[in-house]
């Protein structure tokens, strides 16, 4: 079986309580040993002096493209993007054309990403045929094809009776919202503010999201359902999610790093780029999001990964599409503007990328470093800055704000059940 010995990494792993320089020792798939100078006959030896060693990051929340959006991104660019942004796991939004909406769909899904055979590429499938909001898909087939969770996103579930009964029918799945009621909304850009008006750029209030979470509760309530809600944006959000954990009720959400970096002001650029939905909200906001994954009313930070070509990101403020690229960016953004500056330990934040979303979505051996745990594992030099340039992202698209900039923490080697992935060499 195959060896592979980790010499003198820096182990860091909050939930197993490890932050320290020690060896870790993978067997086949597993962690199979941690400890002080081991010595492993017949193991392939990788120094690792001066990196730090992560649980392998599980993204709860990627748009890959495929099928039909393959000059965006598809399963195999998206898998390359995931490795190289630490990422071990990444669930793939049903939201392609066709969209994934059947068992037969969510075996492409399962066949394509084992053909690549980079990260492990989850599909999530639609919760309504055609994700048009009317008639309940087959569930249950495409769970047992492989979707581990649904979601209509891109779309709110406007009928409550099909939300219902979605929450019902998928028991232990979680139904992820894309909480956001359009009809208060429509053709709005950017966050409704003072500033919205004084820009003239149309306004998505807070309420349009905040809505669509409190029904959504209330029928998690009312029916037991496990609901995940996507991309929280607004403080009022958190609020009734506070509410929902505390009355007990299976509740779980997440937060993009977009919503934790920057706010509506990047608005006055009028750029594209910054153009995402739900919308870049006020500094009110973004501080109540890190302050609510650091008590864990937000449970973890998914990425929302959304590539879009660069002549579709370069119309103009109305006609250019929603949505950011992450996958590539995510850990170095957040370390660099948020721990390195201080507003969020680095304990939160890895967590909040690994162990957290394994925990909720039960993923069983996965999100920490343990022995007997999956060998999931992310490498980066925190030290060390690189410059974010469109030929060296693996993504077929580059609309990410970041372009031209330098980050801190690059990303040396991803391991996905043992198989080791010298970044460098993608
Ligand atoms: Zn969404």
């Amino acid at each position: 079986m195959n060896k592979i010995l980790l010499k003198n990494g820096h182990i860091f792993s909050p939930e197993d309580g490890i932050d320290e320089i020690l060896d870790l020792l993978i067997v086949g798939e597993k962690i199979e040993k941690i400890g002080k100078n081991l010595k492993v006959e017949g193991a392939k030896e990788i120094d690792l002096s001066g990196l730090t060693v992560f649980p392998g990051f599980i993204d709860l929340h990627a748009h890959l493209r495929e099928p039909g959006y393959e000059y965006k991104e598809d399963i195999e660019s998206g898998s390359k993007a995931a490795v190289a942004g630490g990422f071990t796991t990444v669930l793939a939004m049903p939201n392609t054309s066709p969209p994934i909406d059947s068992p037969e769909r969510v075996e492409y899904i399962v066949k394509r990403a084992s053909q690549v055979g980079l990260a492990r590429i989850y599909p999530i499938g639609a919760i309504t045929k055609n994700r048009a909001g009317e008639d309940l898909a087959d569930l249950r087939l495409m769970a047992e094809m492989g979707a581990v969770a649904f979601s209509d996103d891109g779309d709110w579930v406007r009928n409550s009776s099909v939300m219902r009964r979605a929450l019902e029918y998928a028991q232990d799945f979680p139904i992820i919202t894309h909480a956001e009621d359009k009809t208060l909304s429509p053709k709005g850009i950017m966050h409704e503010s003072p500033l919205s008006y004084e820009l003239g750029i149309k306004g998505i209030p807070r309420e349009s999201e905040e809505i669509a979470v409190a029904r959504d509760v209330l029928l998690a309530r009312l029916t037991g359902g496990r609901l995940h809600v996507a991309h929280v944006s607004s403080k009022g959000s958190i609020s009734i999610i506070e509410m929902a954990k505390e009355a007990g009720l299976r509740v779980t959400a997440e937060v993009t790093p977009h919503h934790l970096i920057f706010t509506e002001e990047v608005m006055r650029t009028y750029d594209p780029i910054y153009k995402v939905n739900p919308p870049l909200r006020s500094e009110e906001d973004r501080k109540a999001l890190i302050e609510a994954l650091r008590s864990g009313i937000i449970d973890c930070i998914a990425t929302d990964h959304a590539p879009h070509a660069t002549f579709e990101k370069e119309l103009d403020l109305n006609q250019a599409p929603f949505g950011i690229l992450e996958l590539e960016v995510a850990f170095s953004s957040l370390y660099t503007k948020l721990v390195k500056e201080g507003e969020l330990d680095l304990e939160t934040l890895v967590a909040a990328m690994s162990t957290k979303p394994a925990q909720i979505f039960g993923f069983d051996g996965m999100g920490r470093i343990k022995e007997g745990f999956l060998a999931d594992l992310s490498i980066w030099n925190l030290n060390e800055k690189w410059m974010v340039r469109k030929d060296s992202l693996h993504s077929k698209s580059s609309n990410t704000p970041f372009l031209g900039k330098e980050l801190y923490a690059k990303i040396k080697y991803t391991i996905v059940g043992g198989k080791l992935i010298d970044v460098s060499n993608l």
